[in-house]
């Protein structure tokens, strides 16, 4: 999910010289899909709705410090997942419901990326360059991700994109992945195996023979952060009416209901719900807890 588009720039200008208008209008856009997120990952709605209001103020706060290098959505949802795991200590918050049910136990907590590599707050460290060289390390590896993604996408090879998002966005078990794409063990082995070669190719001479140069670890962050795999709001929409080619709606549908994507479950949800009632009374409720944040000219 890229970069800031012309229309989110323009809020953005909007929003840093302190206009209400483009902040209510900001909020208007990204509440739902925010609650619906937050609601799927905690069992009072009231905790939900506080949980999108210091969200929204955490992004107020950290504005002079965004980098416009992911969208709107994807830093949001950063921000908010680092609360809901920073609020529910020890509770699992995957990225997927089916690796909240499969991630493997003896990792500790395997549902959130190795420390190292997963900033703690997007709002501080995500954007701040803290680490030079693992920052370098990471833009590398996003680009070399994307490229193989788009390319299982474009020859049609579904079946060996869903195994690797398994394996890197989902973090699950070679032989829990074997059983649902039914393939052997063996075959999700050598299908890593192939992955980390063709992505050590496509980076280059820029990466070290070191193995830890491109852990396991170190490429969910990255998926999981830029949400590689998800799936446009666009595309979101098409599925609803049903208007995807065949290949892509079975594609949607795993990703949705399969591994159960809760960011995308969170669109999905909110492109369902627009409009309702109940929208309008919480963006009331958002304005007026958050506007004191924008900053005055
Ligand atoms: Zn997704």
């Amino acid at each position: 999910m890229g970069q800031l588009n012309e229309s989110e720039r323009y809020l953005l200008e909007q929003i840093r010289q302190g206009s209400a208008e483009g902040w209510s209008q900001f909020i208007d856009r990204y509440q739902g899909r925010l609650l619906a997120f937050a609601r799927s990952r905690t069992r009072r709605s009231a905790d939900a709705e506080d949980l999108v209001q210091d969200t929204l103020i955490s992004f107020l706060r950290a504005l002079p410090g965004f980098r416009e290098e992911s969208g709107f959505e994807t830093y949001l949802f950063a921000i908010l997942r680092r609360k809901i795991i920073d609020t529910y200590r020890g509770r699992k918050v995957g990225v997927c419901l089916l690796q909240d049910v499969l991630a493997d136990p003896g990792t500790g907590d395997s549902s959130v990326a190795d420390a190292r590599f997963a900033a703690p707050d997007p709002t501080a460290s995500w954007y701040a360059r803290a680490d030079e060289q693992l920052e370098k390390r990471k833009a590398l590896l996003t680009d070399a991700l994307r490229e193989m993604i788009d390319h299982y996408k474009q020859s049609g090879n579904f079946r060996d994109l869903q195994i690797v998002e398994m394996l890197y966005y989902c973090q699950l078990r070679n032989k829990d992945i074997g059983e649902i794409a039914g393939v052997s063990e063996k075959h999700v082995a050598m299908l890593k195996h192939r992955t980390l070669g063709r992505l050590r190719a496509r980076v280059g001479v820029e990466a070290p023979a070191d193995e830890t140069w491109m852990a396991d670890d170190l490429l969910s962050a990255i998926w999981q952060e830029q949400r590689l795999s998800c799936l446009k709001r666009s595309t979101l929409g098409a599925y609803l009416l049903g208007t995807l080619e065949g290949d892509w709606q079975t594609y949607v549908a795993f990703h949705l209901d399969r591994l159960g994507c809760a960011y995308c479950g969170a669109n999905l949800d909110d492109l369902k719900s627009q409009n309702s009632q109940g929208q309008s009374a919480l963006r009331q409720r958002f304005m007026e807890s958050t506007v004191g944040f924008l900053s005055r000219r």
